[in-house]
């Protein structure tokens, strides 16, 4: 859906958006990841900035940009503090589907409303009982007359207080053989009869931003907010929309590994030990070249999935994969060297390496764990090079 977005647009995007990090991001990231605090103030310049219309086409409101810009915003976004790449994360994931798999009708209702911001988006998949497992997952949508009835529960859902609008799977044909072909995907608006907002997880990291449970009970939804308005392709058009979101993850472990070795590099600079900086120390320079290499390598997987998306090609899960599975070991390695570097002060909270340590694992488990991405990965290689 994407086209090609000119290096100078590009270019202003980015600046833009590293500049909004720098005036209106960093200075809350810390007190705010602390205390859980939501930052709404920053919504709205995300939303005048066009943010979380991102990907949606121009002639929806959108601003049609290439997977490239994509990734560099999310980096961007991330560098300053990793939460607030989620107010439009999982927004952008619901917009993907609909502006792939939605009828005309569908993408004229939803998506200007969606690039404006006035509806913030999430995605429902996730249950209490099956996460990697998605064509394990319980929810039901049943028709009834002009209507289906969910019945079900979501878990960690992302953006669930202050989104109102979720792409949910549900299970449309519980019989179905393969499972897949019995999921279907809805737009689930607040209000709803029947939806609820239900617990909000405390969590290591991601803090500020909300993760709570969605509750289904009897919820009642028009049949045109089915995704297509045919039964049996939520599955497909979620996992597509999730390769993107597989680029999303990895450009934010890449913000996060540069923020921790942008700090690992200064402070190295300026803590002395033995009458010299300890950068000065071949053992510190060591961890520093390693860091630095890798995170160059993190980044170029992760723009090179995006490039091969942005020139058309259709599955993109190897490439994404790696991206999002190098990236986010990356991201932990690289932000456990900074707190060693930082020695004991990298384990308080006066300085963000400790936020980088504990936003760090995020990557690694969602948009599908890492293990989950090796499986992909192999089973597209052994398609590739069958023998
Ligand atoms: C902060 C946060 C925000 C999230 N936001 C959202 C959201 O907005 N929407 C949403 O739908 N979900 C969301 N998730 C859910 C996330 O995508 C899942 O947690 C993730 O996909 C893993 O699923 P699970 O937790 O059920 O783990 P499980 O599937 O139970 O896996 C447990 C362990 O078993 C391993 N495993 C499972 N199957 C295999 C296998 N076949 N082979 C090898 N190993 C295997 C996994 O890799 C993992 O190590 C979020 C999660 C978190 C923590």
């Amino acid at each position: 859906m994407s086209t090609d977005t000119s290096s100078e647009v590009r270019g202003q995007i980015v600046n833009m958006v590293r500049d909004f990090v720098r005036r209106e991001v960093q200075p809350i990231a810390d007190r705010y990841d602390n205390e859980d605090i939501y930052p709404h103030e920053l919504v709205e310049p995300m939303r005048e900035m066009g943010l979380f219309g991102i990907t949606i086409p121009e002639q929806y409101g959108g601003m049609g940009l290439d997977y490239t810009t994509f990734a560099m915003i999310f980096e961007e976004l991330s560098k300053g503090w990793m939460s607030v790449s989620g107010i439009i994360g999982t927004h952008h994931v619901l917009s993907h589907v609909v502006a792939n798999g939605g009828t005309e009708e569908q993408k004229q209702r939803f998506l200007p409303r969606m690039a404006s911001g006035e509806i913030r988006g999430g995605l429902g998949l996730t249950e209490p009982d099956a996460g990697s497992d998605v064509q394990g997952i319980r929810t039901t949508a049943v028709k009834d007359g002009e209507e289906y009835v969910l019945n079900g529960s979501k878990m960690f859902i992302t953006n669930a207080e202050n989104g109102t609008a979720f792409a949910v799977l549900a299970k449309t044909d519980s019989a179905a053989e393969p499972a897949y072909r019995g999921i279907s995907c809805f737009v689930v608006e607040k209000p709803s009869t029947g939806f609820s907002v239900g617990r909000h997880l405390d969590k290591l990291g991601y803090r500020g931003i909300e993760s709570c449970e969605l509750v289904f009970e009897n919820c009642r939804v028009g049949s045109d907010n089915l995704v297509g308005e045919v039964e049996g392709q939520g599955f497909r058009q979620v996992m597509s929309a999730l390769e993107t979101g597989r680029i999303n993850v990895a450009a934010r472990a890449v913000g996060v590994a540069e923020a921790a070795l942008d700090a690992a590099v200064r402070y190295a600079q300026q803590r002395k030990t033995f009458g010299v900086p300890i950068a000065e120390h071949q053992a510190i320079q060591l961890m520093l070249a390693d860091m630095a290499t890798k995170v160059q390598a993190a980044r170029l997987l992760t723009y090179d999935a995006a490039a091969k998306k942005d020139a058309g090609q259709e599955r993109i899960d190897l490439e994404a994969g790696m991206a999002k599975l190098y990236a986010s070991e990356v991201c932990q390695q690289v932000a456990l060297d900074a707190m060693r570097i930082h020695g004991g002060y990298g384990f308080i909270k006066d300085y963000p390496v400790e936020r980088y340590y504990r936003d760090a694992p995020l990557m690694i488990i969602g948009e599908g764990t890492n293990e989950i991405q090796k499986l992909v990965i192999a089973r597209r290689l052994l398609q590739k090079y069958k023998i």
